[in-house]
């Protein structure tokens, strides 16, 4: 069982849910945590990035208006 590097408080975290590099934040403090250890399961501050809720792995926007096919709203052909 890992505790807050920040406030001491259990983090009630599995070895199994989790892995290296892992990023989780403390209930009780909020800190942004990092795992550095599964065996023993250890959790350090991790201050490297400040995003509290979005932690999706593709931020990126990589193909986000490439082939959306709406094609309902196509089905509207605009001619003149
Ligand atoms: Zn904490």
């Amino acid at each position: 069982m890992a505790t807050c590097p920040e406030c001491d408080a259990t983090l009630d975290l599995e070895p199994e849910d989790v892995d290296v590099e892992d990023r989780l934040s403390c209930d009780d403090c909020g800190a942004s945590l990092k795992v550095i250890s599964t065996a023993p399961l250890e959790v350090e501050i991790d201050d490297e990035d400040e995003e509290d809720d979005d932690l999706d792995d593709d931020d990126d926007g990589e193909d986000e208006d490439e082939d959306v096919d709406d094609d309902e709203e196509s089905e509207l052909e605009e001619e003149e």
